[in-house]
């Protein structure tokens, strides 16, 4: 815990950052009224910053504004707000399909469909419309923020501002810098992240950024433990008994299957799954809690249809495209779970230090607690990796590359601090004041490594 407060104090430290002065956003924009357009919204109205909400689709449109005026009243309702301050907050926001209303936005975060033609379109417009010292901001999940740069006059205001869901109650935020992002569009983020309370993390531009690009591989273990005949329940319960709110299956539940294919396809070849299991179930309607079944089963009547019942329809699908994929069933050790899932997180942290995608072990252990609910007593993955000892942690990992194949290959950073009997938390003393010893960790536009 005393390791997430001060890593959390770290986090807007940035090299070639401080002498940047951030600009004022004292109006937002928003493009797509959708979960996300509406969460980010909302952020913004309780942060006292005005925001003009734009959708092509009117439907979209009126449902978000009742979907906002309604979580307002709500909080009337429970004496969290005023009626005075509710109608403040519902007065600055504005709802409509007239793109002109964006043109004195200081920022506009795009969050429109996750296909990268439709955003490369929406930047191309924005860019024509919104006035030349604006930031255009993108909430995509996994796409390239250079590309959407690409699509504009101004790629050195343009970034990643990756909210989660729902957006205006996640504390997390990654900043994901591009090629182009200039010091002061980074410094103005920083300050936008102070602005609505949230903990920003900066990420270098990379599929899935840090958090997501870590949980493929954590969700990619969890399929592979299924795929050998551990039920899902059973890796969830392990991962709750560690101290996670939830495990990996019923994670996947609540974002949904369909958006889990997607994910899958965007990432190809390496992606998760060596079996038809993730196309079964989205074939068969099964998309998740919001379709009351998934990798579980949901009853309006228990948890009020949030709860997860195990299926044994589920285990047998995973047992029969196991079969036809030729992979043999095994018995696993509650102890085998938690090391192959916390292990991917800490194998996959380690490369995103090494490439760059993440400046220290803290801010990814910040990504971690405040993100996906890993359990702040253990302090985050990386963190976790110290106390376990970083040596016994990578031996692991060469045991499970040697059984299980390339996926595990340890990342080159990881062997360097195992072979030295050092740990993260020793091997990453970035001082913003000096410049010796940070280049291993050093972040340099677009996430390339610098060795300089
Ligand atoms: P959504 O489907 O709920 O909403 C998308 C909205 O964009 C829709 O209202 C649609 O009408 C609108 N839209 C589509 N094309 C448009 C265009 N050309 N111009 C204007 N509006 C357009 O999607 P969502 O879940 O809110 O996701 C939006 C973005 O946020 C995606 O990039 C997604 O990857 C990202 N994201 C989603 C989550 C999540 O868990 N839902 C979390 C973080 C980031």
């Amino acid at each position: 815990m005393r390791h997430i407060f001060f890593a959390e104090r770290e986090l807007s430290k940035v090299p070639e950052l401080d002498p940047a002065s951030p600009l004022t956003i004292a109006k937002a924009g928003v493009v797509g009224a959708g979960t996300m357009g509406s969460g980010i919204a909302i952020t913004f109205a309780q942060s006292g910053v005005p925001v003009v909400v734009v959708d092509t689709n009117e439907e979209a449109v009126d449902k978000a504004r009742q979907t906002v005026m309604g979580m307002f009243m709500y909080q009337v309702q429970k004496g969290r707000l005023t009626q005075e301050e509710a109608w403040q907050r519902g007065q600055s926001i504005t709802f409509t399909d007239d793109w002109s209303e964006l043109a004195g936005a200081d920022l506009v975060v795009e969050a429109v469909f996750e296909d990268l033609d439709v955003k490369r379109e929406v930047f191309a417009k924005l860019d024509g419309i919104v006035k030349p010292e604006g930031l255009l901001a993108s909430n995509t999940s996994t796409l390239d923020i250079d590309a959407m740069a690409a699509a504009t006059k101004r790629p050195e205001k343009v970034l990643g501002l990756h909210f989660f869901v729902p957006a205006n109650i996640m504390p997390l935020l990654e900043i994901v810098r591009g090629r182009a992002t200039s010091a002061q569009t980074l410094a103005t983020a920083f300050a936008v992240g102070k602005t609505l309370k949230k903990k920003a993390v900066l990420a270098g531009n990379a599929f899935g950024f840090i958090g997501n690009r870590m949980v493929f591989d954590y969700v990619r273990e969890a399929f592979a433990l299924a795929e050998e005949g551990t039920a899902p329940a059973r890796v969830d319960a392990v991962v709750k008994a560690f101290g996670f709110p939830m495990g990996p299956f019923a994670m996947s539940d609540l974002s949904g299957l369909d958006i889990g294919l997607h994910v899958q396809k965007l990432q190809g070849k390496s992606g998760q799954g060596r079996t038809n299991v993730l196309e079964r179930l989205v074939e068969q309607k099964r998309l998740g809690q919001k379709a009351m079944a998934g990798f579980f089963k949901y009853d309006k009547a228990v948890g009020k249809g949030r709860e997860p019942i195990a299926d044994p329809v589920v285990e047998q699908l995973f047992a029969q495209e196991a079969r036809k994929a030729g992979i043999a069933p095994r018995v696993v050790t509650d102890r085998e779970i938690r090391e192959r899932l916390l292990y991917a997180l800490i194998n996959r942290g380690a490369y995103l230090l090494e490439e760059g995608i993440a400046l220290r072990p803290g801010d990814i252990d910040i990504v971690f607690v405040y993100g996906y609910g890993f359990p702040p007593h253990h302090g985050g993955p990386m963190w976790y990796a110290d106390e376990v000892g970083v040596a016994l942690v990578y031996e692991r990992i060469r045991e499970f590359e040697a059984a299980f194949g390339p996926q595990w290959k340890p990342s080159a950073l990881l062997a360097r601090i195992a072979e030295s009997g050092a740990t993260f938390a020793a091997s990453s003393c970035f001082d913003p004041s000096t410049s010796s010893g940070q280049a291993e960790l050093s972040m340099t536009p677009g996430g390339v490594v610098s060795n300089a």
